[in-house]
């Protein structure tokens, strides 16, 4: 009998289906992995079944019994443990006293024995963990395990991980795979929601597909190869519009003045605590130089910094040769030509109220030639600039609207056009693909490197290593605001970037290549 079964699970909100119809048997002692793009529901399904949200339809059986519906406590009680995306931990609390809390027992007699078996599964599944350590000084795969170490003390036979390698190392995601082995060999069930592919294959035992909130197929991972995966997941009508990115190619005159040179960057963060520390580097014209590290590393402070938003307290950088004074993003944009694609698109990358073509004159809004005699818009300019970003770019959907309606695919589009309307000689991209889905995301990679093909250069930071050994021509690796080593494409593998992430240094981070362009 399977341990879990979901029955024509339905949920929609405010009148748009995000599940319909999920219909699945998971057997005891599996992984079974969720996949699916942003927005193909897999939230939604967790959600449900951990009671938060009750469906509209269908039913959750847990061994052949019917789960209530929309009852938290009673799912815990059943034995469904989450990890949800947002830890659910106590900061001010130690590993071991969350634990214990979280088993409902008392924090003075129920700590030892919680301490007990925590510390005793986690030798079980691997895990690295200083119970004894408050949660807030954790890094957040330490914290993250201890979240999973309580939900199994809690007595969790279901565990149910929503994108749990997130905010992790390549490592420690790939430690973390091997402990969801050890937990379906005990005989637990995992869920393993994910939307990257290299998780199924190392992890699942079957997978389940959801596109658009519907169930596409369910498959022994013996049975799928990781691009009949991704077909799936895209859909056929889709699939034949991601052309495969072309891996940069381009020559780097690496004796040509740098577009981008950075010179021993200091940089705080808006708590005044230091950020960025001594951060030295040089990007050819032509080059894409990609910042890779776990998110929170000092990339934030560096792209505002470079982009003119955030003062260094120290260092220098040039463009083109020449110092670009500290602040000022207006200067930056009109003399050096620097564009800028914020992380948050929703917050600084467009006004969501404003309609595409007011969007895309709000860089130059207040200069010619937005700007007339007497203080007039040129509306028609504007009209054109976003025709223009509608055919070069693609935008789709209320392009006339509010820029608010449009998807996210979309929304990002709209501001590539904006910033890759000025002609930059330097663009600095935050996480530029974050949250798109396939296609959408290969369209922003192929107009950032056609960029590239003007002499421009490219600062391209993200938290997928795929997405940099893509686009980038060489990666350097950000950990605890320094650069711990830049290598090329050629030498990016996982475990090289992965020790650079972890602090760990594969060369001295002093290397001449360090500061060298090629
Ligand atoms: P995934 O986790 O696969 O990225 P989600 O389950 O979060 O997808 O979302 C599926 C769809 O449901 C999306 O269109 C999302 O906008 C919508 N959705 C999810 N949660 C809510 C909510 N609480 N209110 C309104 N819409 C929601
Ligand atoms: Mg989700």
């Amino acid at each position: 009998m399977p341990r879990l079964t979901l029955d024509g699970i339905a949920k929609s909100f405010g009148g748009v289906s995000a599940l319909d119809g999920i219909t699945l048997d998971i057997a005891p002692g599996t992984v079974h992995a969720v996949l699916g793009e942003n927005g193909a529901g897999k939230s939604t399904l967790m959600n449900i079944l951990s009671g938060l949200y009750r469906p509209d339809a269908g039913q959750v059986a847990l061994d052949g019994r019917p789960v209530p519906p929309g009852d938290p406590k009673r799912a815990l009680d059943l034995g469904f443990g989450m990890i949800h995306q947002h830890l659910t931990l106590v900061d001010r609390f130690t590993g071991a006293e969350n634990v214990a809390l979280a088993t409902g027992g008392r924090l003075d007699r129920g700590l030892v024995r919680a301490r007990a078996e925590a510390e005793a599964l986690a030798a079980e599944l691997g895990f690295t963990v200083d119970l004894d350590a408050k949660v807030e000084d954790m890094p957040p795969g330490m914290r993250q395990r201890v979240e999973i170490l309580k939900v199994l003390v809690r007595g969790a036979r279901i565990v149910v991980l929503d994108e749990p390698t997130s905010v992790l190392t390549p490592a420690e995601a790939s430690g973390l795979m091997a402990a969801l082995r050890r937990l379906a060999a005990a005989g637990r069930t995992v869920l393993l929601v994910t939307h990257k592919l290299a998780e199924v294959f190392a992890a699942a035992d079957e997978v389940t597909v959801l596109r658009r909130g519907r169930l596409v197929a369910t498959l022994p991972i013996g049975k799928v190869d990781a691009d009949g995966l991704a077909a799936l997941m895209v859909g056929a009508d889709e699939a034949d519009m991601i052309t495969a990115v072309p891996a940069a190619t381009a020559v780097i005159d690496s004796h040509a003045t740098p577009v981008l040179e950075v010179a021993g960057l200091d940089i705080d963060d808006d708590a005044g605590r230091s950020a960025v520390r001594g951060v030295s580097f040089r990007i050819a014209p032509g080059e894409v130089l990609g910042i890779a590290g776990v998110d929170g590393n000092g990339q934030a402070e560096l792209a505002e910094a470079l982009a003119g938003l955030r003062r260094p307290v120290a260092g220098d950088v040039l463009v083109d040769g020449v110092t670009v004074a500290p602040g000022r993003a207006r200067e930056r944009l009109t003399r050096h030509r620097v564009a800028y694609v914020p992380r948050d698109r929703h917050h600084t990358g467009l006004v969501l109220d404003m309609d595409g073509a007011r969007n895309l004159i709000l860089r130059d809004v207040d200069r010619p030639p937005v700007r007339r005699r007497f203080g007039l818009i040129d509306r028609a300019l504007a009209a054109r600039r976003l025709t223009q970003a509608i055919t070069e770019f693609d935008v789709r959907g209320a392009a006339h609207g509010p820029a608010r309606a449009l998807s996210g695919g979309n929304q990002q589009k709209l501001v590539l056009a904006r910033e890759l309307g000025h002609a930059p000689r330097l663009l600095i991209a935050e996480q530029p693909t974050k949250g798109l889905d396939v296609a959408a995301t290969a369209f922003v990679q192929r107009k950032v490197l056609e960029l590239t093909r003007s002499g421009a250069a490219v600062l391209y930071i993200s938290t997928e290593l795929d997405e940099l050994r893509t686009v980038a021509d060489r990666i350097a690796v950000m950990s605890g605001g320094r650069i711990t080593g830049i290598v090329s494409r050629a030498e990016a593998d996982p475990q090289t970037l992965g020790r650079l992430m972890g602090g760990g240094t594969a060369r001295p981070a002093s290397d001449t290549r360090t500061g060298d362009a090629a």
